[in-house]
């Protein structure tokens, strides 16, 4: 049954714990639900916006329209060969359980991705990644409903137009879907990828043959709580900033006053350049500014020390904006979605 509320607080909705009211709010645990909300909307009128665990959310006003909380669930094996498993998962379930689930299985190809925030939903919309893995690599296809039309269509990997923290859900067909389940395809014998320095030092000394998928989740886990906070303890949203991608020209330059930036070369003569070295560089790591700062290990997240607002957390992310790019001539574009 539709549970629906209106006015009512986002601030627990939301990992960086602001405060703001959505107009409408209603939590969708299936299809028929969804149908049935989507019928009642005023088409020409009516703003939506889904949210999974609000993660990667930054409000900074109320928002002004029907709030969509997914809570859809189950986890179905759709098809299973002697090499492959293709798993159908309900939108609405917590990723990181969701990997856990896999990783217990010894299905391999999420492992990497272990203890993300969030749900299955949001994972392919903003094709998350971490440790070398993007979620593009074991993504098969998903289903999504019409947020005008209730109808709905299934999208394959190439029509998702998958790209850094990207994909056409957040480009031309923003706002336009509700993911209703994610199909990845995941492998019984994989090939494990420790090509990230941090899982490479850990397993150096490891015969590759003993080297497990559960494994490599718990190193993961360790790695990430060793370096990332905790929401529960200090309202964040992970990374704020993408990585910047900078045409080699423009890398060069910099290079020749920083000849210790770290970097990785891309394809058509790009570089990408670690958002957290530019704002460290800057001078901004540990700074604070009111309720609002830069973390003290991870000069990529900004946090909540308690009391901020989204527009407090906003100003903080700007003037860390400007100063980068007065400072490297780089803009800065956020990773987390500002409302
Ligand atoms: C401590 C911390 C660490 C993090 N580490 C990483 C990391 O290592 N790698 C990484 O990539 N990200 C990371 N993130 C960011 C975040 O976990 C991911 O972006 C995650 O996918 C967000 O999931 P969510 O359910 O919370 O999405 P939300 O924040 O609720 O929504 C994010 C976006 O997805 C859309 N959306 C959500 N669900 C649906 C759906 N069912 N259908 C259509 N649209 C939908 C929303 O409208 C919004 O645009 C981190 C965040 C935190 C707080």
């Amino acid at each position: 049954m539709i549970r629906f509320s209106e006015n009512i607080s986002l601030k627990s909705f939301n990992t960086f714990g602001v405060e703001a009211r959505a107009h409408y709010f209603a939590t969708v645990s299936s299809f028929d639900e969804l149908k049935s909300l989507i019928r009642n909307f005023d088409p020409g009128e009516d703003k939506h916006l889904v949210i999974g665990g609000g993660s990667n959310l930054l409000f900074t006003n109320d928002f002004k329209g029907w709030l969509l909380k997914n809570e859809i669930k189950g986890i179905t094996v759709a098809k299973e060969t002697e090499e492959e498993v293709f798993i159908n998962v309900g939108s609405g379930e917590n990723w990181s359980d969701f990997v856990d689930y896999t990783v217990d299985q010894g299905w391999g190809g999420l492992e990497n991705l272990s203890l993300i925030p969030g749900t299955v939903g949001a994972a392919p919309v903003q094709n998350i990644g971490a440790y070398g893995v993007e979620q593009e690599m074991t993504f098969f296809n998903l289903e999504a409903c019409n947020l005008l039309t209730g109808k709905t269509s299934v999208f394959n990997k190439l029509e998702c137009d998958f790209d850094y923290r990207n994909s056409i859900f957040k480009g031309a067909e923003k706002g336009k879907w509700f993911v209703l389940n994610v199909t990845y395809r995941l492998k019984k014998h994989p090939k494990l990828r420790l090509d990230y320095k941090p899982l490479l030092d850990f397993f150096r000394e490891t015969p590759k043959n003993k080297i497990t998928v559960k494994a490599v989740s718990e190193t993961v886990k360790v790695i990430r709580r060793s370096k990332l906070p905790d929401p529960e303890k200090l309202g964040n949203a992970g990374s704020f900033f993408k990585n910047p991608v900078v045409l080699h020209e423009k890398f060069l330059q910099i290079q020749q006053h920083f000849p210790e930036m770290p970097f990785y070369t891309m394809e058509y003569d790009t570089a990408k350049i670690p958002a957290g070295w530019l704002i460290e560089k800057a001078g901004w790591k540990g700074k604070r500014m009111g309720n609002a700062g830069v973390h003290q290990q991870q000069a990529l997240v900004l946090v909540n020390y308690g009391k901020a607002t989204g527009k407090e957390i906003l100003a903080l992310s700007e003037a860390v904006q400007n100063d980068v790019l007065h400072k490297f001539g780089i803009a800065l574009e956020p990773e987390v979605l500002i409302l």
